[in-house]
């Protein structure tokens, strides 16, 4: 039997923690304020009531015996502490945690019809309401870097099907001899082309949970000139293809509080899409100065430029813009270089460029938080 503990305070968790850290899984309804606000407190207490029953189901069949379950009324907070004797010695482990998480959320979800958010973290005995509160915070948190993680990877595998059976439909069609043979360099170069593109999706799951993985690389610095020029050495058979001329302005050395790998993969995001969206025969420019205790990293082109209304959301993971049509991608470079920006404690925004076309801006810290300049 699951022991529902349905009105009391959250102290009443941290009083029936055994000894040792628990796991606390937390399931949030945001949509039970909106309830509340267009339809009234009696539609939510409602709405409220038959999840709360739903919950109580969901957790019977996932739990065990001497778990605890939460819920305090007029909350959209639905809490269960892996309490059960027998775990003390031997903690849950993080995938037991997650399926009873995705099995009592899947429920929730599925029977309500709503948004269900979901986390969890480990909670030690004595935390009391407060840590238990900042727990319910923390566990949330996870869950949503934890599902956008799922979802970018679920999406780039989904997408490297098709790519896959792409080229091997060309590779046994000339194995089987079926093809006429006059096709055969055509097939191979679809094929070879197909390839590329997966080589690209995997760059782009790789940047992706090598970014994940890189807290350390937070405290490294760099010198963007050198990696402008290395960004510029790859992209550069791209500009070629276009005809593009890439410039890059000769300023003062400066340097960032971002290891170089970092800076590279950002750099040369930014440097491609340039390439790639700006005119044919056109021009990319490059540039980074030192602007008080910032790098800012300017890149311009003279293509179409991006719409006002898109320049939020581009930056967005998978999100493609109007100007994406007929050219290859997947709507990953621009989310990538966000994170990279942001972790390094920067910003990144676009803008109308003078050339006439994009202009993408990073600002970096070039200070230590101990105020030692590095440009
Ligand atoms: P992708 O290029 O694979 O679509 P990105 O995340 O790099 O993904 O870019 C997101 C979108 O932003 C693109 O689809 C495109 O519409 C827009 N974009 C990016 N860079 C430029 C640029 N320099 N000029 C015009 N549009 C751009």
């Amino acid at each position: 039997m699951v022991s529902a503990i349905n009105s009391c305070a959250l102290d009443a968790v941290a009083h029936a923690l055994s000894d040792g850290p628990v796991p606390l899984l937390v399931l949030r309804l945001p949509e039970f304020e909106r309830i509340a606000w267009r339809e009234g407190k009696r539609a939510a207490r409602r709405v409220e009531r038959a999840t709360l029953r739903i919950f109580h189901e969901a957790s019977q069949r996932a739990v065990r015996a001497g778990d605890l379950t939460l819920h305090e009324p007029g909350s959209d907070l639905f809490l269960i502490a892996m309490t059960a004797r027998g775990r003390a010695a031997r903690l849950p482990s993080p995938v037991d945690c997650r399926t009873v998480l995705e099995r009592v959320g899947a429920a929730v979800s599925l029977d309500s019809g709503l948004r269900v958010e979901t986390g969890w973290t480990l909670v030690q005995r004595n935390e009391g309401a407060a840590g238990i509160d900042a727990a319910v915070g923390t566990a949330l948190e996870r869950g949503a870097r934890e599902r956008e993680r799922y979802e970018f990877f679920s999406t780039i595998g989904h997408e490297l099907r098709t790519p896959l059976t792409s080229i091997r439909g060309y590779l046994e069609t000339l194995l089987d001899g079926d093809a006429d043979p006059a096709l055969a360099p055509q097939f191979l170069e679809t094929a070879r082309r197909e390839t590329l593109r997966m080589a690209r999706l995997l760059d782009g799951m790789l940047e992706f949970s090598l970014l994940d993985l890189s807290a350390d690389a937070l405290a490294q610095t760099c010198q963007l000139n050198a990696q402008i020029d290395a960004a510029c050495e790859v992209v550069r058979p791209l500009a070629q293809l276009r005809g593009i001329t890439l410039r890059v302005a000769t300023s003062p050395p400066v340097n960032a509080l971002l290891d170089a790998d970092a800076a590279l993969q950002l750099l040369i995001n930014l440097i491609e899409n340039a390439i790639k969206y700006g005119r044919e025969g056109g021009v990319v420019n490059v540039d980074a100065q030192a602007s008080g205790a910032e790098a800012v990293v300017r890149v311009d082109d003279d293509g179409p430029g991006i719409d006002p209304a898109e320049r939020d959301a581009i930056f967005g993971l998978r999100v493609r813009g109007a100007q994406s049509f007929a050219r290859p991608g997947h709507g990953i470079g621009l989310a990538i270089v966000k994170m990279i920006a942001e972790r390094a404690g920067g910003a990144v925004r676009v803008d109308r460029s003078p050339l006439g076309g994009a202009r993408f801006e990073v600002a970096l810290p070039t200070k230590a938080e101990f105020g030692i300049s590095l440009s």
